[in-house]
């Protein structure tokens, strides 16, 4: 079993760790005082970082309206799933939407019945 977390809480440690680089860059730029030019880059760059992570928060904004809700069968939480496949948020159990399938809107576009 891949030992990985949900796809909202990945892309949560992505916009996270996105401002984190976005300060160390700033920072780094400190080091160049000397040249304002290069301080100037170090500053956009991180800047930027800084921008794309709050761009990536407002898209998992926009990921949460399209998840679905469902209680995990491991530990009874309810959790939000993104696409066919993803794990709980909670206990990283891994949930499918193929066992789940009980006349949810969803399924037309993903569950595909293996029909050869
Ligand atoms: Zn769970």
């Amino acid at each position: 079993m891949a030992k990985y977390s949900s796809k909202i809480n990945k892309i949560r440690t992505f916009a996270l760790s996105l401002i984190f680089i976005g300060f160390i860059v700033m920072y780094g730029g400190i080091f160049f005082r000397n040249s304002p030019v290069v301080m100037m880059i170090f500053m956009l760059i991180g800047l930027l970082c800084i921008i794309a992570s709050t761009g990536v928060y407002f898209w998992i904004g926009m990921l949460s309206t399209k998840t679905i809700q469902v209680v995990c069968p491991n530990c009874g939480k309810a959790t939000k799933m993104l696409g066919r496949v993803d794990m709980c948020m909670y206990c990283n159990e891994p949930l499918t939407l193929d066992q789940n399938l009980e006349g949810k809107e969803f399924d037309e576009k993903y569950n595909r019945k293996r029909s050869k």
